[in-house]
């Protein structure tokens, strides 16, 4: 089969390689769709720890094409599903705590394990989800990134009537608007720098959007809400946005933080921790809220499909990393696929 992989640090070469064996408690999955994640491309440049060479992805959606053995955990030949981008061992202290993003044994999809931007893709039962009859391929393949945006607003104990900014209008960042208005947010600030995304923000609900690259976060958001927000969401995986969020919080307001930083801060003064007394949150991964995230899918909840910008074959992936690591100003969601 196809497989898109890095062998050395930036720069992904698509290679024949073969169908992944399966053990008893893996399911091979045809992929359809992979999105590309910050995450991937921190891989391919080496920021993101991995193990090379690798086949890149960890977001997609497919169909089952083979169980490890008949029946596993009641999944179907043929059946379209998303599953998670990784899972614990399920035997650790750790795993058996339900803290299975912690699990020192953790597989990674497109890290330490092949991932999804190729033909077939092997992965544990446990974390496979069958999509609901009425979602499609192009809406499954982000399920990661929702369960992601659900696991992260859990940590906050209530939206209802608060005021909320989001930094960074990608993928996580616009499913976290739409999932704030919905759970009752009061007013929303989109923080970005492109307007293309910034206009998707306002069709998303946010009331206010900031483009960073022609006026100050800080100020603009202070003079909407002078005493500030009551809930900051970082999604934008930059290091020196976490002290403009901390500016903008409301005394006892909350952050929470999405991504995975790239990044250091320099001149980092806590003091706020005096002042604000903040709740900080961080938040790994989508573990424990798939259910929700596709009850939340089924219901048509999400716009995503308005998300999605940009497509290519396999063959192109390099180039679909090239429109997301360019930034082009109309891309947003950028999927590989493997079937068309
Ligand atoms: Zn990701
Ligand atoms: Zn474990």
């Amino acid at each position: 089969m196809k497989a898109a992989r890095v062998q050395e640090s930036g720069k992904i070469v698509i290679e024949e390689v073969p169908v992944p064996v399966l053990g008893e408690t893996d399911v091979l999955i045809r992929v359809h769709r992979a999105g590309i994640c910050g995450t991937d491309v921190g891989v391919l440049h080496g920021y993101i720890p991995a193990k090379l060479p690798v086949t890149l992805g960890h977001e997609f959606s497919g169909t089952i094409v083979k169980l490890g053995k008949p029946g596993l955990g009641g999944l179907r030949e043929g059946s379209a599903v998303a599953a998670s981008g990784g899972w614990g061992c399920g035997v650790c202290e750790l795993c058996q705590k339900g803290l299975d993003p912690f699990c020192k044994k953790r597989v990674s999809l497109g890290r330490n394990t092949d991932g999804c931007m190729a033909e077939f893709v092997k992965v544990d039962y446990r974390v496979v989800y069958p999509l609901p009859s009425n979602v499609s391929l192009d809406e499954g393949q982000n399920l990661v990134n929702l369960a992601c945006v659900v696991r992260g607003a859990q940590k906050i104990s209530s939206f209802l009537g608060k005021t909320v900014a989001i930094f960074g209008p990608g993928n996580m960042g616009l499913l976290m608007l739409q999932l704030a208005r919905m759970a009752g947010a009061l007013q929303a600030v989109m923080v970005g720098t492109r307007d293309f995304r910034l206009e998707l923000a306002k069709r998303f609900g946010a009331n206010h959007v900031v483009n960073v690259r022609r006026e100050n976060p800080v100020q603009r958001i202070l003079e909407w809400y002078p005493g500030g927000v009551d809930i900051v969401a970082e999604a934008t995986g930059i290091a020196s946005s976490l002290p403009d969020c901390i500016e903008v919080l409301k005394g006892q307001g909350a952050v929470v933080s999405l991504g995975i930083f790239s990044g250091k801060i320099k001149d980092f003064d806590p003091s706020f921790l005096y002042y604000k007394e903040p709740t900080i949150y961080g938040s790994k991964g989508g573990h424990g809220a798939y259910g929700m995230a596709l009850e939340l899918l089924g219901e048509k909840k999400f716009e995503i499909l308005p998300m999605i910008t940009h497509r290519f074959p396999l063959e192109e992936t390099a180039k679909g990393f090239k429109t997301f690591e360019d930034k082009v100003e109309n891309a947003l969601r950028i999927l590989i696929q493997p079937v068309p």
